[in-house]
Order: structure tokens, then sequence, then C-alpha cells
């Protein structure tokens, strides 16, 4: 008996999730299937109720509390389906009532992990024509820094040596005249934090001073995964998005400026409606002038409601073949990334016995069992796909 997750989607939702499971907890829940749902795809959605689904077949008693962005949007549906017993909305999903709990929860923070997502922003003030998160999330709202910089210590104090800071438009973090890389220069500072990632930043809004902090602090991971959704400058125009297709390799020069052994992460979607086959190769020739160690590669899939849904959209095979396409090539990419650091040694967080996160963001799988959470150092031997294959340097294990 056990109250369990199932997080999709992005960090934030992983982060979530373990903040519910704890207010769940707090409350007197003992046995029940949390899904926290999300919307950015259909594919994502069907992937929920197929979890739903096999979870009431399995334990037809066990409660289903179904959540995220994909319940806020319609949650009569989701209440339908087998098992469910409540439907909570973002809105409601982490406040102490929802759940009996006696308290309200600090930033929600995934805390069963070796590392911490940690939420510090929420909601989206922008527009993207394809988007339903910032309707299913609704306006951007910060958590004050003290609550940051509290739940940072907290997580140092959990033995998680890593904190990503992670939010639906992170780049918009602002409280006063202190943006994003004030916060992050303050998580910095948090006693015994060994490394800070950022996830998923805007291109439209890297402030300058990260590249200052990049440049000045070791420990700031020389990783940036930038939301570029695309490389043709008419479709992120027909995306409502903020930024010209020449900004994302402008940010990636100037990271490895400061950081040569920088590595660029990107969202990109494929099948846009309206997208040429001139415009889908733009996209990948910006694959091939950044050399990214990881794409998210969403195929477009229209989100009821939003103005994408009425453009006149491209046939499914074609979506699918784009798709592919850029799958392929990021994969060749990061292969090639991985190859690289062959000989290198890396600094790696265990988030299972055998496998781990360098400070790039590439995956390492040990040779042998090491302590899980701990920050080692490991000598590359070798690669599989895009996995670094290590043993530990020094010979200590
Ligand atoms: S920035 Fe655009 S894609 Fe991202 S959540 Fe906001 S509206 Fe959606």
């Amino acid at each position: 008996m056990t109250v369990e997750t199932l997080a999709l989607g992005c960090r934030l939702n992983s982060a979530e999730a373990d903040t519910m499971a704890a207010l769940a907890t707090a409350g007197g829940l003992r046995d029940a299937l949390i899904v926290n749902t999300c919307a950015v795809t259909a594919e994502a959605e069907a992937q929920a109720r197929q979890a739903i689904r096999r979870a009431a077949r399995d334990a037809p008693a066990r409660p289903i509390i179904v959540t995220g962005c994909a319940a806020t949007l319609a949650p009569a549906r989701w209440a339908a389906l087998p098992g469910v017993a409540r439907v909570l909305t973002n809105d409601e999903k982490l406040r102490a009532e929802s759940w009996n709990a006696p308290e309200a929860p600090p930033p929600a923070a995934t805390i069963r992990r070796a590392r911490a997502f940690l939420e510090v922003q929420q909601g989206c003030d922008h527009e993207c024509t394809f988007c339903v998160i910032r309707v299913a999330r609704g306006a951007s709202r910060i958590w004050a820094p003290d609550d940051v910089l509290g739940a940072a210590r907290q997580a140092v104090a959990r033995g998680q040596r890593e904190v990503v800071l992670t939010g639906v438009d992170l780049a918009s973090w602002q409280d006063g005249a202190r943006d994003i890389a004030w916060l992050a220069r303050a998580v910095l500072a948090v006693p015994g934090l060994a490394r800070l990632r950022l996830s998923s930043l805007d291109p439209a809004a890297v402030p300058d001073a990260l590249f200052d902090l990049w440049r000045d602090e070791a420990r700031l991971a020389p990783f940036l995964h930038l939301s570029a959704q695309h490389g043709d400058g008419l479709v992120l125009k027909r995306m409502k998005r903020r930024h010209a297709p020449e900004v994302v390799p402008a940010l990636a020069a100037r990271l490895r400026a400061v950081r040569a052994d920088a590595a660029i992460s990107l969202d990109l979607i494929a099948g846009f409606p309206t997208e040429t086959a001139a415009a889908h190769a733009q996209s990948l020739a910006l694959l091939d002038a950044l050399h990214p160690v990881a794409v998210h590669v969403f195929p477009y899939s229209a989100r009821p409601g939003t103005p994408a849904a009425r453009m006149p959209a491209l046939h499914s095979d074609v979506v699918r073949a784009r798709a592919a396409a850029l799958r392929a090539s990021a994969a060749g990419h990061a292969e090639a990334a991985a190859r690289a650091r062959i000989g290198a040694t890396e600094d790696v967080i265990f988030e299972t016995a055998r496998e781990g996160i360098t400070a790039q963001g590439l995956r390492l799988r040990a040779t042998t069992d090491m302590p899980r959470a701990g920050l080692r150092a490991m000598r590359v031997t070798g690669t599989e796909a895009a996995i670094l294959l290590g043993e530990a340097a020094h010979g200590a294990a």
C-alpha cells in the first residue's frame, strides 16, 4: 500500500508529482495512484489514458487521482475513465486542502530522485499559436527567492547534489530587478550544492548575466536547453515565437565562448502547419550547425482551441516522416557528442547504481555499481549509441 505517482511530460510535472505524493501521505492517504497528465501532444494524452486503464484493470479497488494539464483542460473526460476517483486541476493539485494535508508545500521539487527538479516559476504570459499549456497553467507567476533558497537548502539536506531550476517559462522568472541569472547565482551560494542546472529557456529571453555566471561559476552546468521549436523564420512567425532563427546559434556560440565544453539541447516541433520541405530543412540545418547532445522532437499535433489548429495541417505521414528525420539527425549528433568524450573524466551524479548524468547532460553507464546520488569522477572508456561507458577515475569505486 503506497501512494504512487506517474508523471508525464515535463520536469515540472515530475517535481509536482513528488510534492503531491508527500501532501497525500501527510493528509492520511495510504494507497492511491496519482497521474500527472501532459497536454503538449495528443500522444502524451493517449499515454496517460492507457496507463489509467491499465491501473484500473490491475488494481480495481485502488483509487486513481488524475491531475495535470490534460485533466485541467477537460476534467469531465478524465473523470469518466475507469478507476478515476478524483480529478484535480493544476490550480488545485498543490493545495494542502486538496489532500487534507496540514500545511502548504514548499516549491514543488523531486524528493525521491538523485537530483532535485525545483519549480521556481509557473504558468506563461506568451501566446504561441500551437500551445495549450498557457491555458492549462494560467498566467506566469514565481516562487519568491526565499522560498526557492529554502527548497534548495532542503534538497542539499536530503543529499541531492544537483538542483535543476525548472518552470513553464523559466527565463521569465523576475522579482523586481532580480532575474533568473540573479536567482541562479543565489542558489549557487547554498552551502553543499555541487551542481546547478537550468532547464528549458526561451531563446528570446536568455539574460546576458547568465553568460557571466557560466564564465565565473564552474558549478553551473555547461548545458543550455533552448525551446527553439523551429529553424525557419516564417514558421517561427506563424508559431508566434519571439526569436529569429539566428538567435539560437548565436546563444550557443556565446556559451561556447565562455565554456568550451558546453552542450546544447533543443526542443523542436516537426510538421507545423504550412511548413514546407525547405522550412523543414532549416531545422535540420540548425542541428548540423549546433551538434546538440539531445533534441526533444515533438511531432506537431493540433491542440483544441489553438490558432494553429485552424491553420492548414500537413498530412500525418509527412509529420511523422519529418519527425523521424529530425530524430535520426539528432541521434547522429548525440552519438558524435558522446564519442568526443572518450578518454575524458566526467563528474557524474548517479541516479541509479549504474547510470548517471554528466555536467553536459550526457548519460553515463558505469562498469560497476556506484553509490547513488553521489558525485563521482568517472573516466569515459567508450560509448553505446549516445550513452557514455565509464569507470571510476583514479581506480576508486
Ligand atoms: S512560451 Fe509558448 S509554448 Fe511555452 S508555455 Fe508559453 S505559450 Fe506555451
